[in-house]
């Protein structure tokens, strides 16, 4: 499902990925919500951002 993308920084998200169409500068993202998979995952290097779009606008 496609999350809105808000005019600002969503203050609880750090984050890096540069490449997003969610991505604000400073490494902030402007979804209004994320979703982080998969399930059953055993370290940092496993999860990932299922909100993830590519492109910036
Ligand atoms: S949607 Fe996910 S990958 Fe994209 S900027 Fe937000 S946290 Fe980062």
């Amino acid at each position: 499902m496609r999350v809105s993308k808000m005019d600002r920084a969503n203050p609880g998200i750090k984050c890096v990925v540069n490449t997003c169409y969610y991505y604000m500068q400073g490494d902030n993202c402007s979804a209004e919500k994320i979703e982080v998979q998969p399930k059953n995952a055993h370290d940092t290097q496993e999860t990932d951002c299922a909100t993830f779009i590519p492109g910036k606008e």
